[in-house]
């Protein structure tokens, strides 16, 4: 059986993908930052006959990092599937920007959206390297599309949340260099833009979103589960390809 971890797996778009892959047949590790959370959503999993554990994991805390990924070691020995999923778009929520750019704004955003998918992926490649078909998959966005936001006719270039923005540009340069990096292994590297999804990300926003969570971990399961003889280092959205 397969064996995936999800970041930020307690709710929305990493609630869902957990019960999707679950339901595909592989063994779900619930990961979230509050360990009571990600036990409540192994067990209701887990009373649908699905298999699952769940692990603490907070991707800004590096000792929490390391806990998850000594765990995981232990009980599996392997991982086959990490999902970065955990993200944050504070900027959302950001009642006084006080200019353009706020350096408060970006720390924070990129301590969970950058930093955190390099520890987790750091931490857990060991074990990926186990695998026989490692799979890691970056939830980024088509809104940290260098050609959307320089594109005047894309529906995302009037968005300016700056922080956001380059974190998800900053994770997609990432998928590059590991997938480059991993090309002589068995580990395939993907960057996935959901869609727009209803979703506690942007509160008082998500509400229009034309997808639901369910229908936006399709495609994240469909890059968890790429084949052998499909590319590595691409960025994809329900549609298929997505400029960088
Ligand atoms: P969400 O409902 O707000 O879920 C975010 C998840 O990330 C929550 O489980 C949250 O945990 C977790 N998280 C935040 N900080 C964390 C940390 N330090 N350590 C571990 N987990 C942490 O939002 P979502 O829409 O499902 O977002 C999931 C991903 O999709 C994000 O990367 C987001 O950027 C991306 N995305 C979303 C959309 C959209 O339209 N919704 C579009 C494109 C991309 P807590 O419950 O503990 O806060």
């Amino acid at each position: 059986m397969r064996i995936a971890l999800i970041t930020g797996a307690n709710k929305g778009i990493g609630l869902a993908t957990a019960g999707r892959l679950a339901r595909d047949g592989v063994h779900v590790i619930v990961a979230a930052r509050k360990v009571e959370a990600a036990e409540e959503v192994a067990g209701e999993l887990a009373a649908e006959g699905l298999s699952v554990g769940s692990v603490q994991l907070d991707v800004t805390d590096p000792a929490s990092v390391s806990a998850a990924a000594a765990e995981v070691a232990e009980r599996h020995g392997q991982l086959d599937v990490l999902v970065n999923n955990a993200g944050i778009l504070p900027e959302a929520t950001n009642q006084d920007p006080k200019e353009v750019l706020d350096l408060a704004m970006f720390e924070q955003t990129y301590a969970t959206n950058v930093l955190g998918p390099v520890a987790v992926t750091e931490a857990f490649l060991p074990l990926l390297r186990k695998s026989a078909e490692g799979r890691i998959v970056n939830v980024s966005s088509a809104m940290g599309s260098l050609a959307h936001q320089t594109d005047p006719s894309s529906p995302w270039h009037s968005m300016v949340v700056p922080a956001y923005q380059s974190s998800k540009a900053a994770l997609n340069a990432i998928t590059i260099v590991l997938s480059k990096a991993l090309a002589d292994t068995a580990i395939k590297v993907t960057s996935v833009c959901p869609g727009w999804v209803q979703t506690d990300l942007a509160p008082g926003n998500m509400e229009q979103a034309p997808l639901t969570p369910d229908e936006a971990a399709e495609v994240i399961a469909r890059a968890a589960n790429l084949s052998t003889d499909e590319p590595t280092g691409t960025f994809v959205d329900a549609s298929g390809p997505v400029s960088w």
